[in-house]
């Protein structure tokens, strides 16, 4: 694929239908994508209960395009499929996200979990350069005639971003997902694509979000479709329209080396609008990592993405309201953890975030240390700002027991959260 130059489309717009339908039409046209009779495989981003607004999946009005789109290339059947994250319930994912009800109304002929699949078959990867060395794929995928990659653009944690590439993580079940993690992340999610045949990509830019993703962040009006063949092309054009710099995301390299696609301008055919008319820089907080907070002590080696996004919104609301400074020093750990890491010193300083860390709070707590404890898998947005803040563990029992507290901290946090907003765009400028 290196070799040769890459097309890529992007449709700027307001009308879902019709953005995905001239996208495809840039590309050849829906019928030069499959043979009639194929079966095609859709892969949404479906991996959280949000809803639609929240942009933390693909928007069911994407999805629904997609569908209605690729069925004027007579298909034998348009299947949906999805394997959410780690913890989540599939169904109710897609549910949340409304893409169940588009995939049904614009006809989709099945629906399917990743997760429940029985039916699987073992692939082996060769040179794998992580440590996944096969996986199990569901049989229906693996004899799909045509996969259609459609993931939405944010913000991630773990990557700096979240699109073509990174969508595909969630063909395969939890145990494999979960080893993903604990491996080299970019170059397994190259070994996963390099036994993968995924056909096209359908990117939705349509909301896609800024900030503190993949949870957190704030959709940003974009209006913009973007398909092609070559994933990483896509991902690149992606990155240049919100104002990414590829030569500083990490798994660009790992693509490259695997030979996965292109990233050179020179190599990428632009068609339908271009970079220049779409180009909105939005807000991508993760380059530098952990990195930017280090007046703090932030242990978050085995976390999810969802509990390092916290962390990473934590850090920069206490900047936004002047604790930043007042705080530093305090030691944040996030993830599972199998003994008591030696760094940790115990103390109120000590701020634990996530119920994976139940068993340490309890191994500090036994050998006479004390600790802060924020609950939940994932803790609520705000448990690890306000147990910083306050040092004292989340919730406080108060706010379980009194109503009129939760409603008085409700309106405090509106008012708060848009004062944040503010904060934030200012910031941007
Ligand atoms: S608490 Fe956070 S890091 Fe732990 S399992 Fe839940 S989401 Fe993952």
């Amino acid at each position: 694929m290196n070799a040769n130059r890459s097309i890529v489309s992007i449709v700027k717009g307001s009308d879902a239908d019709r953005m995905v339908e001239e996208a495809l039409e840039h590309l050849g046209g829906v019928d030069s994508l499959f043979e009639p009779g194929a079966t095609v495989v859709i892969k949404p981003n479906a991996g959280h209960v949000y809803p639609p607004e929240s942009a933390v999946n693909t928007s069911p009005e994407v999805v629904r395009a997609a569908i209605k789109a690729l069925r004027k290339g007579n298909p034998r059947e348009i299947i949906v499929a999805e394997a959410s994250a780690i913890g989540c319930d599939t169904m109710e994912c897609l549910e949340a996200s409304g893409i169940k009800k588009a995939a049904e109304e614009a006809g989709a002929d099945r629906i399917i979990d990743i997760k429940s699949e029985t039916d699987l078959v073992d692939i082996p990867i060769p040179g794998a350069r992580s440590d996944i060395k096969e996986v199990k794929l569901p049989r229906f995928l693996v004899d799909a005639d045509f996969i259609v990659n459609l993931p939405i653009f944010k913000s991630h944690v773990s990557m700096v971003f979240s699109c073509a590439l990174k969508n595909i993580k969630g063909v395969v079940q939890d145990m494999v997902h979960g080893l993903m993690h604990f491996t080299d992340l970019p170059a397994a999610m190259m070994d996963l694509w390099s036994v993968i045949d995924v056909d096209l990509t359908i990117a939705d830019l349509v909301r896609p979000m800024e900030g503190f993703g993949p949870h957190c962040g704030t959709p940003v009006d974009f209006g913009c479709v973007v398909a092609g063949a070559d994933p990483v092309a896509l991902d690149a054009t992606a990155c240049r329209m919100v104002g990414l710099d590829t030569g500083k995301v990490d798994y660009f390299k790992a693509a490259i080396e695997r030979g996965m696609g292109n990233v050179d301008e020179e190599l990428i055919e632009i068609r339908g609008n271009t970079i220049e008319e779409v180009h909105k820089p939005i807000y991508l907080p993760y380059l530098e990592g952990f990195g930017a907070w280090p007046e703090y002590e932030i242990y978050a080696e085995n976390a999810c993405s969802t509990c390092q996004g916290l962390i990473a919104y934590t850090m920069v609301r206490m900047q936004a309201f002047g604790e930043y400074d007042r705080n530093a020093g305090a030691q944040i750990v996030i993830g599972r953890k199998k003994g008591i890491p030696k760094e940790l010193r115990p103390g109120k300083d000590l701020i634990l975030v996530g119920d994976c860390l139940k068993p340490l709070k309890k191994k500090i707590e036994k050998a006479g240390g004390e600790c802060l404890f924020a609950v939940g898998c994932p803790p609520l947005e705000l448990f690890p700002y306000w147990a910083l803040r306050d040092r004292v563990d989340q919730p406080r029992p108060e706010m379980l027991a009194d109503e009129d507290l939760r409603e008085k901290v409700r309106i405090e946090v509106e008012d708060e959260n848009a004062r944040f907003l503010t904060w934030l765009r200012k910031r941007e400028v």
